[in-house]
């Protein structure tokens, strides 16, 4: 509750999130502040390695200082309203943002370390048919710092355990894409070396396929994972499922996919649902691997998870093995996506879906 005070009284101040602070920008600030530089390194260090919550406790700056930066900047972005743990581990935290919406971040734990799973927008407008984010529209973005928190409060929860992140995804609510500049500073920051320092090869983003983003993206030429939902081998499939393929049609979406590995040279990953008797045949697995012939890629299937809200069944596991069997035949790299946190509400949206089902009953 006190936390949740303090927000809403920053907020209502106009303080601008010092998560949203990329170090040069914080230089700059500091500068004209008449501060000398070296001050953002040690205010990093603060707030990613010591992770304080207060100006207060950075007590290698001056006591002006401190309190010029609580003038002008909030620390605190996030407050807890509950936390699922699956039995598999995975852990799901339900925040509250300043303004009273609320946002999922899922921790998962694999083999190779701990992989949070981020939000960029409270709802999503872009109304793909199966998923639970989109069902109450687009609220509003995230700002880069609220997404930066996110991560910042699981490492919070990992410190207890002495572990790190070691991977970031962009797969939570929302569409990165359509929140695109407050994605690339959120994805500066965590891989700043002063900041999070999470390697670019350990974070992916992942895009329902907004054309003109992922032209820019490919310009940016990082090193960051890119994934692409598919969900279908044909543009007729594809604009049943997601209404996104309607304003960029599959053949859009994959001059776009090209050019950008022909800038960055990177493997691309398409994420393909597979929802029973849409999508999920022998015929469509043909049509899948003609599609994304000679792309350096690699093929993720994710058997579809029930929303309640909407109607879409789970493909048997013959199906599923037999669409598997047909891409690896064509040389298809392809793996059937491990479910985590079935029992937590885990897949997208559906944990705040379920909140606010509860609040309006
Ligand atoms: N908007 C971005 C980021 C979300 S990533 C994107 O579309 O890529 C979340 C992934 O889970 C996407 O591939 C999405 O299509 C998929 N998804 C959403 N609802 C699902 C469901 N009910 N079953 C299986 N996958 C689902």
């Amino acid at each position: 509750m006190e936390q949740l005070k303090e927000k809403v009284a920053a907020e209502q101040k106009g303080l601008k999130p010092l998560l949203s602070m990329e170090y040069h920008e914080l230089e700059a600030w500091l500068k004209e502040e008449g501060e000398p530089a070296f001050r953002a390194k040690q205010i990093f260090e603060w707030v990613y390695q010591k992770r304080v919550e207060r100006f207060e406790d950075m007590t290698n700056l001056s006591k002006a200082l401190r309190e010029k930066l609580a003038s002008h900047f909030s620390l605190r972005v996030l407050s807890e309203i509950v936390m699922q743990e699956s039995t598999d581990g995975t852990m799901k935290f339900l925040y509250e943002l300043p303004d009273g919406y609320s946002i999922e971040t899922v921790l998962m734990n694999h083999e190779y370390g701990n992989s949070v799973c981020v939000t960029t927008q409270v709802g999503c407008r872009l109304g793909c048919t199966f998923c639970a984010s989109t069902l109450g529209g687009l609220k509003r973005n995230l700002t880069a710092g609220e997404i930066v928190a996110q991560v910042l409060e699981v490492q919070r929860r990992l410190d207890e355990k002495g572990e790190r992140v070691d991977s970031v995804v962009i797969m939570g609510i929302g569409e990165p894409f359509d929140n695109y500049d407050e994605l690339m500073p959120f994805l500066r920051l965590i891989n700043h070396d002063q900041a999070l320092n999470i390697g670019a090869r350990h974070i992916t983003v992942s895009t329902s396929g907004v054309v003109p983003r992922i032209y820019e993206f490919a310009d940016e030429k990082t090193q960051i994972n890119f994934a692409v939902s598919l969900h279908a081998p044909t543009t007729e499939i594809r604009s049943r499922l997601m209404p996104v393929n309607r304003a960029w049609p599959l053949e859009k979406l994959m001059d776009s996919i090209r050019y950008y590995q022909e800038k960055t040279n990177r493997r691309i990953t398409f994420e393909y649902g597979l929802f029973g008797g849409v999508n999920d045949q022998v015929e469509h697995a043909h049509q899948l691997a003609d599609l994304i012939h000679g792309l350096k890629c690699h093929v993720n299937l994710i058997p579809v998870n029930d929303v309640p809200e909407r109607d879409y069944v789970r493909t048997s596991r013959d199906d599923i093995f037999a669409f598997e069997k047909t891409l690896k035949d064509r040389g298809v790299n392809v793996t059937i996506r491990r479910e985590q946190g079935h029992d937590i509400d885990a897949a997208c949206g559906q944990l705040r879906a379920k909140e606010r089902s509860e609040e309006t009953e």
